[in-house]
C-alpha cells in the first residue's frame, strides 16, 4: 500500500455517470453473500464495504489523502450534524458534501432520525415518547427535561449545541440531504431502543412506514427540482427492533413500497440490534428485500458482526467504532483489541499488528504510539485512526475476495479463532 499520501491530490470523477445503480457479480451458494458493485455519481463502491465514519463532514483527526490510501470506498456524515452546523445551505452552495470535505469519491448521509431520537437528545437521556404511557418506555422518555418530542408529523428537538428549538419532518430531512448532497440518503424513520415496549414498537413502525412514502414523494419533487445535480440514491429504513413479524413486515412492505413510481434504491437496516441475534434478525430481512437492491447494516462494524452482516446478506457498513476507539488509544490487531496506553507497551518496538500494511504499522512502533497516547499528543489519534480504519477496510475487502474464491468459512473461522481468542486474553 502506498503510504500517507499528503502530496497526492484527489481527483474529482463528477458527472461520468449521473445515475445509480447495482450490479451482484457473485452470489454464494452456502449463505445470503454476495459481491457486488454500487455505482454513484461519484465512483463505484466495490460490495461488501465498510464506509468509516465522517460525521461532520470530517473522519475526526485524518486526511481524506489518508482515509483513500488506505481503501476507504466512501464516507459516511451524519444529516443531524450538518443541518445544525454549518448549515445544509452552505453544503449545496459549495458543491455538496464530497466536495466541501475534499472526499474524492462517494458519501452517504444517514436521515438525521436516529441523531435526532438518540445522540442529541441522548446525553441526557430524555427521549420523550409521547404515545404509550407504559412503564418500560417511561424508563426511556421521562416527562421531565424532554429534548425531543415525537408525533405523527416529525420530531420536534432541542440543538445539542446550543439549545435551540427544531422540527424534522420527512420532507425536511430530504430537503436537507439534497442539500447536502451525499450519493446515498437514507428515509427518516423513527428509530427505537430495545428498552421500547412492544406497542410502542409497532406504532414507531406505522410512523417509520407513512414516513417512508412521504420521503420518496418528497424525494421525487426534489429529484426533479434539482435538476442537473448528480442523481441522489434513497435507501428505506427496515426497522422492528428483535421482532420477527414486525421485521419481515417492514421488509415486505418498504422492499415493496412504490409512490408516484418512485421507490427505494436500496435499504438500510436499522434501529435496535441485539448483537446475540444479529444473523437472525438481518437474515429476517435479507431473505425478503429485493436481490437487486444494496443493503446497507447501519452502525454495526465490530469484526465478528461484519462477519454475520456479510454471511446474511448485507453489502455496506458504517460504524464509528473504528475512529472513536482509535482516540482512547484502542487498536483492533490479529492478537486481539487491546490499549497503547498499556504500560507493557513502553519498550515494545514492534508496530502495532505486524500483518497490517498500513501507514502507521509500516512507519512506526507501539513503543512509539505508546508515548503519544502517554503525552496525550494529537499524533496519536491520527495514527491509530489510521491503522484501525485499514484493519476493518481491510477485512471487509478480505471478506469480498474470500466470497469470489469460495473460502469465506475458512476466512471466517481462521480470523475469529484468532482474534476472538486473543481478543480474551489480552483486552485490558
Ligand atoms: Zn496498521
Amino acid at each position: 500500500m502506498m503510504p500517507c499520501g499528503l502530496m497526492s491530490k484527489p481527483e474529482f470523477r463528477f458527472g461520468s455517470a449521473l445515475s445509480f445503480s447495482f450490479d451482484i457479480q457473485h452470489a454464494d451458494s452456502n449463505s445470503l453473500a454476495r459481491v457486488g458493485t454500487i455505482n454513484t455519481p461519484h465512483g463505484p463502491i466495490q460490495t461488501p464495504a465498510f464506509i468509516p465514519v465522517g460525521t461532520k463532514a470530517t473522519v475526526k483527526s485524518v486526511l481524506p489523502e489518508s482515509l483513500k490510501d488506505l481503501g476507504a470506498q466512501a464516507l459516511l456524515s451524519n444529516a443531524y450534524h450538518l443541518y445544525l452546523q454549518p448549515g445544509p445551505d452552505v453544503l449545496d452552495e459549495a458543491g455538496g458534501l464530497a466536495k466541501f470535505m475534499n472526499w474524492p469519491g462517494p458519501t452517504f448521509t444517514d436521515s438525521g432520525g436516529f441523531q435526532v431520537l438518540s445522540l442529541g437528545v441522548g446525553f441526557k437521556k430524555v427521549l420523550a415518547m409521547d404515545a404509550q404511557t407504559t412503564r418500560h418506555d417511561d424508563v426511556i422518555a421521562g416527562n421531565k427535561d424532554r429534548l425531543a418530542h415525537v408525533d405523527d408529523e416529525g420530531v420536534t428537538f432541542k440543538s445539542h449545541l446550543d439549545g435551540s428549538m427544531h422540527r424534522f419532518t420527512p420532507e425536511v430531512s430530504m430537503q436537507v440531504q439534497h442539500q447536502i448532497g451525499a450519493d446515498i440518503m437514507f428515509a427518516f424513520d423513527e428509530c427505537t431502543t430495545l428498552h421500547n415496549t412492544r406497542p410502542y414498537q409497532e406504532l414507531a413502525m406505522e410512523r417509520t412506514y407513512a414516513w417512508a412514502i412521504r420521503c420518496l414523494d418528497e424525494h421525487k419533487r426534489l429529484t426533479q427540482e434539482r435538476v442537473g445535480k448528480p442523481y441522489q440514491a434513497l435507501f428505506g429504513v427496515i426497522q422492528g427492533a428483535q421482532y420477527e413479524d414486525l421485521r419481515k413486515k417492514a421488509a415486505t412492505d418498504l422492499g415493496s413500497m412504490e409512490s408516484n413510481g418512485q421507490s427505494f434504491d436500496g435499504f438500510g437496516i436499522g434501529g435496535a440490534l441485539d448483537k446475540g441475534q444479529l444473523g437472525t434478525i438481518v437474515s429476517w430481512v435479507n431473505k425478503i428485500l429485493p436481490e437487486n437492491k444494496p443493503r446497507h447494516l447501519l452502525g454495526i462494524g465490530a469484526p465478528e458482526d461484519l462477519f454475520v452482516g456479510v454471511e446474511n446478506g448485507c453489502d455496506t457498513f458504517d460504524c464509528v467504532l473504528a475512529s472513536r476507539i482509535a482516540r482512547t488509544s484502542a487498536v483492533y490487531t490479529m492478537e486481539g483489541r487491546f490499549n497503547l496506553s498499556n504500560s507493557r507497551f513502553k519498550r515494545d518496538f514492534t508496530p502495532i499488528d505486524s500483518e497490517c500494511d498500513c501507514y502507521t504499522c509500516t512507519h512506526y512502533t507501539r513503543a512509539y504510539m505508546h508515548h503519544v497516547f502517554r503525552g496525550k499528543e494529537i499524533l496519536s489519534a491520527t495514527l491509530a485512526t489510521i491503522h484501525n480504519e485499514r484493519f476493518i477496510v481491510r477485512l471487509v475487502d478480505q471478506m469480498r475476495q474470500a466470497l469470489l474464491d469460495g473460502n469465506f468459512a475458512d476466512l471466517k473461522a481462521d480470523f475469529l479463532g484468532r482474534y476472538l481468542h486473543r481478543s480474551g486474553q489480552a483486552r485490558d
